[in-house]
C-alpha cells in the first residue's frame, strides 16, 4: 500500500497550490466585492484571462484524453487539483474539459457540442430534475413525441446549473416507445430558461419546453439508454465533490487556527481553550478520513473498478465533514464569522449545497445500505 505522490505528480500540485496563491486568491476580494454588489463573482474578461494564465502554465483539459488536446492526469490528480482549487471561494475551474457523456457522441456531435464545450466555446448544461423528480429520477414526465425525422420535446427541467448561462443542454426525456433518452438541444431550438435565486452563490435554472423540436440526430447516445448516461455524468464526478470541499476545509481551519491565537478573552488567547482545541483537532479527524475516502474513490475509478460504493461513501461523508467544519470555524470566529466582512458565511452557505445536489445524505445512505443489503458490497475489504 503505497500513500506516495510520485515527483511529477508532486511537482504538479505545487504548481496548481502557487498558481492559486499567486493568481487565484488575490482575486477573493473583488469576488466578495461583486457578489455583495450583486454581479457575478468573476466577469467574463477576467475568468478568461485567468484561464489563459492557467493554460500558459499547462492547465488546460486536466481529465481530457490527449487525443482531444488535454492533459489527461486521471482522476487522482484531478481529485487532488481539486482539492488545491478549493482552498479558494473563487468560483474558478481550470477550462478544456466537457461533460463524460459527450464523447459518447458520433463524429458530427462531437464536432458540433464536444470540441467546442472543450474549447470553452460553449456551453452545456445537464437537465435531469425537474419539478416532481428528483431523488426519484426515474419518474421524469419531460416527453418526447417523434414526428418525422424529428423529435417534440415538452416539459419542465428544474435547478439545472448553468441553464441561464448555457448554449444547450443535455437534456432527459421520456421517448415513446423507447422510454428516457438523452437529448442535445441548442438554446435556439427554442427552450427557455429562467434563473432560480438561492441560498449560495450557485445559479441554477428552471427550463421550459414547449413543442421544442429537435433532429433525430441530435439523441445522444441510443434511444432509451438515456438513464444509464445520466447515471454515467453523475458517477463520474461524484469524488470530486468532496475533493473540493476537503481544500475549503483545510483553509477554513487554518483561518480559525490563526484567529485562536491572536483573539483573546478573559485574559487568554482562545487557542489555549480546550473548548476551541476540540473543534481544531476533529475538523483535522474529519477532512483527513475525507481525504482518503475521496483518493480511494478516484484510485478506483483510475483502476477502472466499480467506483460506485466508495463514491457514494466518499461523497456522503465529504459533505457531511465540510459542513461540520464551516460550523465550528464560523463558532471559533464568533460574531466575526457571522459578518460578510470575513468569507466564512459564504462557505457556509454555499457548502450546504453538497449535502443536497448529485444524490442527497439521504440517497447515498440508501446506495450504501442497499448495497450492503443485497450483497453488492462487503464489509471487512482491504484493497479489493
Ligand atoms: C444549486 C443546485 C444545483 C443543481 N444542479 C442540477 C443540475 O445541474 N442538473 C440536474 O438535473 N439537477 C440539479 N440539481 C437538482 C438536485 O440534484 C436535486 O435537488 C436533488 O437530487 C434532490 O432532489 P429534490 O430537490 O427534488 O429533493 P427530493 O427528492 O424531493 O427530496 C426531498 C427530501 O426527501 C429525501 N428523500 C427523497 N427520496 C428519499 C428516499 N427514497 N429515502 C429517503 N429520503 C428520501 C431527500 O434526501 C430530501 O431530504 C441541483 C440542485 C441544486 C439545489
Amino acid at each position: 500500500m503505497d500513500f506516495s505522490l510520485t515527483t511529477e505528480e508532486r511537482q504538479i500540485r505545487d504548481t496548481v497550490r502557487s498558481f492559486v496563491e499567486k493568481e487565484v486568491m488575490p482575486l477573493e476580494p473583488e469576488v466578495l466585492r461583486n457578489e455583495r454588489e450583486g454581479r457575478p463573482a468573476l466577469d467574463a474578461d477576467a475568468l478568461r484571462d485567468l484561464r489563459t494564465k492557467a493554460r500558459k502554465s499547462g492547465f488546460w483539459g486536466i481529465n481530457t484524453p490527449e487525443e482531444y488536446g488535454g492533459a489527461a492526469l486521471g482522476p487522482i490528480m484531478s481529485a487532488i487539483i481539486a482539492m488545491e482549487l478549493g482552498r479558494t471561494f473563487v468560483p474558478f475551474s481550470f477550462g478544456g474539459s466537457a461533460d463524460n457523456i459527450l464523447y459518447a457522441g458520433t463524429e458530427e456531435q462531437k464536432r458540433r457540442y464536444l470540441l467546442p464545450t472543450i474549447e470553452g466555446e460553449r456551453r452545456s448544461c445537464f437537465a435531469i430534475t425537474e419539478p416532481g423528480a428528483g431523488s426519484d429520477a426515474r419518474n421524469i414526465r419531460t416527453r418526447a413525441v417523434r414526428d418525422g425525422a424529428e423529435w417534440i420535446l415538452n416539459g419542465e427541467k428544474t435547478f439545472i446549473t448553468g441553464g441561464n448561462e448555457a448554449d444547450f443542454v443535455m437534456v432527459f426525456a421520456v421517448a415513446e416507445p423507447y422510454g428516457v433518452t438523452c437529448f442535445l438541444v441548442d438554446r435556439d431550438m427554442g427552450w427557455r430558461s429562467e434563473p432560480i435565486p438561492t441560498m449560495g452563490q450557485w445559479g441554477p435554472a428552471s427550463l421550459v419546453f414547449e413543442d421544442v423540436r429537435v433532429p433525430e440526430e441530435n439523441i445522444l447516445g441510443e434511444p432509451g439508454r438515456g438513464f444509464e448516461l445520466a447515471m454515467e455524468w453523475i458517477g463520474q464526478g461524484r469524488y470530486m465533490i468532496p475533493a473540493r470541499a476537503i481544500g475549503s476545509a483545510e483553509r477554513m481551519v487554518q483561518m480559525a487556527v490563526d484567529y485562536a491565537k491572536i483573539r483573546r478573552s478573559m485574559g487568554r488567547a482562545i487557542a489555549e481553550y480546550q473548548a476551541i482545541q476540540w473543534m481544531i483537532a476533529d475538523s483535522q479527524v474529519e477532512i483527513e478520513a475525507a481525504k482518503w475516502l475521496t483518493l480511494y474513490a478516484a484510485w478506483r475509478v483510475r483502476e477502472g473498478l466499480d467506483a460506485r460504493h466508495a463514491s457514494s461513501i466518499a461523497k456522503l461523508n465529504g459533505a457531511v465533514m465540510a459542513n461540520q467544519v464551516v460550523d465550528r470555524v464560523l463558532q471559533i470566529h464568533g460574531g466575526m464569522g457571522y459578518t460578510k466582512e470575513l468569507p466564512i458565511e459564504r462557505w457556509y452557505r454555499e457548502l450546504r449545497l453538497l449535502r443536497i445536489f448529485e444524490g442527497t445524505d439521504e440517497i447515498q445512505r440508501r446506495t450504501i445500505a442497499r448495497n450492503l443489503i443485497k450483497g453488492h458490497a462487503r464489509l471487512g475489504l482491504i484493497g479489493e
